[in-house]
C-alpha cells in the first residue's frame, strides 16, 4: 500500500467532530464517517442484514426491506447485552468497509485520510489507525449546541453524555487534542495538524 496516514477523529456528543472533519474535507482530505456508513451498510449489505435478522428477528426490517430503526432502538435501549450484540455485528462490517475505503484513498494518492467515529475508542478502532485526534468542548457549550441542533432537552443530552465514555478515558488514547470552545480557533488548530501530517508523510517517504 502507498504511504498513507490513517487519522481518527472522535469526541463526545456535540464536541464538534463533524465540524472538525468538514474543515479537513475543505482541505481536500477524504473523510470516512463511520456512523453514517454503518447506517448505510445496515441497509445495503446483505450479509450484515442476515446477521441482524438472525440476532433480532425478522421484524428488524419492514416488509419493504427497510431497517426499522425505531424497533431496533427499542430492543437495544437501556439493554447493554443487546447493544453489545448489535455492536459486535455492525462494527466488524464497518471495519472491513473502512479498510477497503482507506486502501482506495491511498491508491488515489491522498497523503492521509480521516475516519470520524463517535465510538472510535469503544470499538477499539484506534488500533487500526496511526493517530487519534480527540475533540473536546466544555459540557455547557455542548449542551447549548446540541439542544439547539437537535431540539432536545438538556436532561436528554446529559443522559447521552453519561452513557458515553468520559473525556478523561478518551484522552488516554489521544495523540492530539482539538479544543472546540469559543476561545480557540478550530480552523487554526486543524490547519496546524494538516501541516504536521503532511510533514510526517513527507519525512517517512524520504526515509523509506
Ligand atoms: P454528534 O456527537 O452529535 O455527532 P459532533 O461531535 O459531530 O456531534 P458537531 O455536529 O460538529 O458535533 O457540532 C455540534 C453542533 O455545534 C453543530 O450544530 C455545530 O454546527 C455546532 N458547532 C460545532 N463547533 C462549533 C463552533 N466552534 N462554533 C459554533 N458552533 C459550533
Amino acid at each position: 500500500m502507498t504511504e498513507h496516514l490513517k487519522i481518527g477523529v472522535t469526541g463526545g456528543i456535540g464536541s464538534g467532530k463533524t465540524t472538525v472533519c468538514s474543515i479537513f474535507e475543505h482541505l481536500g482530505i477524504p473523510v470516512y464517517n463511520a456512523d453514517n456508513r454503518a447506517k448505510q451498510l445496515m441497509q445495503e449489505d446483505d450479509e450484515l442484514k442476515k446477521k441482524l435478522r438472525l440476532a433480532f428477528g425478522w421484524d428488524v426490517y419492514t416488509k419493504d426491506d427497510v431497517l426499522d430503526r425505531a424497533y431496533l432502538a427499542k430492543i437495544v435501549f437501556n439493554n447493554p447485552p443487546q447493544l453489545r450484540i448489535l455492536n459486535q455485528i455492525v462494527h466488524p462490517a464497518v471495519f472491513q468497509d473502512y479498510a477497503k475505503w482507506v486502501e482506495e484513498q491511498a491508491s488515489l494518492g491522498h497523503p492521509y485520510s480521516v475516519k470520524e467515529a463517535a465510538l472510535l475508542i469503544e470499538a477499539k478502532s484506534y488500533k487500526e489507525l496511526d493517530k487519534i485526534i480527540v475533540v473536546t468542548c466544555p459540557i455547557d457549550i455542548r449542551l447549548e449546541r446540541i439542544t439547539k441542533r437537535d431540539g432536545i432537552r438538556r436532561e436528554e443530552v446529559l443522559k447521552r453524555i453519561d452513557n458515553q465514555l468520559s473525556d478523561r478515558d478518551r484522552l488516554k488514547h489521544a495523540d492530539y487534542v482539538i479544543k472546540n470552545s469559543t476561545n480557540f480557533s478550530l480552523i487554526r488548530q486543524v490547519l496546524t495538524l494538516h501541516q504536521e501530517f503532511l510533514k510526517e508523510i513527507g519525512t517517512s517517504k524520504s526515509i523509506a
